[in-house]
């Protein structure tokens, strides 16, 4: 069989995506014939995983995002799916190894360590690729899609990166994706990437007027305790108002003093 030009699949890569809304229902309908067909995945938050799920994710991308091109651009056999439990950093990883006979092989991998512990039932709020995930099956597709852009630029370019241009045009035109990254990110490691964690004094506009507390907790949101003679007696000896505040709208009080100085 001949393998077919990867040019239609470079061009079709590079040309305009779909809308936002087409772009959602094309995914949802992904999620919900996999749960429909997949021995495995039959919950959102489903408990395990097989091999033969990547390929049916990659079948199904490929017919209603790429029009079949990349199974068309790469040999027969040549594609392989992995699950890996070694993989701690990484949600997911595409290859594409070169062999010395001119044969090319290609791998999708998607960490089942990551996927399964970083998902659990305490710490629901897991954002991919920038977009948040309600449920594990989201999780995996946007790992999956991350992957996919990969698998994308190695058949039609045989290099690929997610911190070049190229890529990020292509994840977004794609599948509307806002970060390029293999990780997947709780929003507690979130909060701690911004300097936040239990304990950080912060600052945070309710009103119009400015306040600035310790966090005491984090999930959602961030509890921040701030100073009130008013407010409730804690433990310390001191009284506090509590306030529940979305990450985006708190910021480092140090960061704050920095800035200033
Ligand atoms: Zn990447």
């Amino acid at each position: 069989m001949v393998r077919s030009d990867p040019s239609k699949l470079v061009e079709r890569a590079l040309s305009p995506g779909l809308d936002a809304k087409a772009i959602r229902a094309l995914q949802q309908e992904i999620g919900d014939r996999l749960l429909a067909e997949s021995s495995c995945v039959r919950d959102p938050d489903f408990t395990t995983l097989h091999p033969d799920d990547l390929r049916f994710l990659f079948q199904a991308y490929d017919d209603r995002f790429l029009s079949g091109l990349c199974a068309k651009a790469v040999a027969p056999g040549t594609m392989g799916f992995r699950l890996s439990r070694r993989m701690t950093r990484a949600a997911g990883k595409a290859t594409r190894l070169a062999r010395a006979s001119g044969k090319v092989d290609y791998e999708i991998s998607v960490s089942t360590v990551l996927l399964f512990d970083g998902f659990g039932p305490s710490d629901r709020d897991v954002t991919v690729a920038g977009l948040p995930c309600g449920s594990r099956l989201e999780a995996l597709q946007r790992i999956f899609e991350h992957e996919l852009v990969h698998l994308v630029e190695y058949v039609g370019w045989a290099k690929s990166s997610c911190r070049a241009k190229r890529f990020r045009t292509i994840a977004t035109r794609l599948f509307g994706h806002q970060e390029y990254t293999h990780q997947l990110i709780t929003r507690r490691e979130r909060a701690s990437a911004m300097g936040i964690v239990v304990g950080s004094p912060v600052a945070f506009t309710i009103d119009g007027k400015r306040l600035v507390g310790r966090v005491n907790r984090i999930t959602k949101r961030a509890t921040v305790l701030v100073s009130d003679p008013n407010g409730q007696e804690y433990s310390d000896g001191n009284r506090y108002s509590k306030y529940y505040v979305p990450l985006s709208a708190i910021t480092s009080s140090s960061s704050i003093s920095k800035t200033k100085s």
